[in-house]
C-alpha cells in the first residue's frame, strides 16, 4: 500500500508542475528503522513499486534493484533527527525556487502555510547536491517546522503522512507566488509570530476531522 501512494505522490508532483520529472525525490517511513525512497533518475510516469529502495536508518540498502536517489543522506538525515515525521517530498518547484536562488527566506504570509509550516521558510546553507553536508545543513535550516528551501536548489517538505509532506510543498509553491505578486501590488503585510505559532498549534493538534 506504502508503495503505491508514494508512487501516486510522484505522479502528482509532475502533473502540479513541481519537478521537471525525473528530478526530485520522495520517501515514506515503513518501519521504525527504515524508509522506501525513489530511484535515483528515473521518470516517475514508468516507476514501478518494485523500483523503489528501501534504506535503514543505518544508512545501509535493504532492498530494491536499483540505485536510491542521490538525496539520500537528506531523507535519511530529517529521519533520523525527527521522530514525527513518516514522509518526505523533494521538488524543484519554480516560485519556491525563486526565492531559493536569492537565498531570501519566504515569510509564512497566509494562512495556510502558516498553519503547515510553522513559521517562515528558511534557506539552508548552499550545499552541493547530493551532498551529506547538504542534508546536515537541511535538518538545521528544517528545525521542527514541516518545509525548509535548499539554496539555488529546491523545496523539502515533510510530514506526518505522506499527503502532509505533499501539502507541505504544495503551501510553499503557493505561498511564494503570492509573496512574489505582493511585490508587484507594494508588499505583503507580515502576521506576527506569535499568530503563526497558534496557528501551527491548532493545524497539529486540532484542525480538521479528529
Ligand atoms: P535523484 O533523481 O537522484 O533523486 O535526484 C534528483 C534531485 O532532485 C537531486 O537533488
Ligand atoms: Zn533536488
Amino acid at each position: 500500500m506504502s508503495r503505491e501512494v508514494l508512487l501516486a505522490t510522484a505522479k502528482a508532483v509532475i502533473l502540479e508542475g513541481l519537478v521537471v520529472s525525473p528530478w526530485g525525490n520522495l520517501s515514506m517511513r515503513i518501519s521504525k528503522d527504515s524508509f522506501l525512497i525513489t530511484p535515483s533518475g528515473v521518470d516517475y510516469n514508468t516507476m514501478q513499486p518494485e523500483d523503489l529502495v528501501e534504506i535503514s536508518l543505518a544508512g545501509e540498502i535493504r532492498a530494491g534493484k536499483l540505485k536510491p536517489s542521490s538525496e539520500y543522506h537528506l531523507h535519511l538525515e530529517i529521519y533520523r533527527a525527527r521522530d514525527d515525521i513518516k514522509a518526505i517530498v523533494h521538488t524543484h518547484s519554480p516560485y519556491a525556487s525563486a526565492f531559493a536562488v536569492t537565498r531570501k527566506p519566504l515569510p509564512a504570509l497566509v494562512e495556510d502555510l502558516a498553519q503547515i509550516v510553522g513559521g517562515d521558510v528558511e534557506v539552508s546553507r548552499y550545499a552541493p547536491p547530493g551532498s551529506e553536508i547538504l542534508a546536515k545543513n537541511a535538518v538545521l535550516a528544517l528545525g521542527k517546522k514541516f518545509a525548509v528551501l535548499l539554496a539555488n536548489h529546491g523545496v523539502v517538505g515533510v510530514g506526518r503522512d505522506m499527503e502532509e509532506a505533499l501539502r507541505a510543498v504544495r503551501v510553499v509553491e503557493k505561498g511564494a507566488k503570492i509573496a512574489l505578486f505582493a511585490k508587484i501590488l507594494g508588499g505583503a503585510v507580515l502576521l506576527e509570530p506569535e499568530e503563526i505559532q497558534t496557528m501551527h498549534d491548532f493545524y497539529l493538534n486540532k484542525y480538521g476531522q479528529r
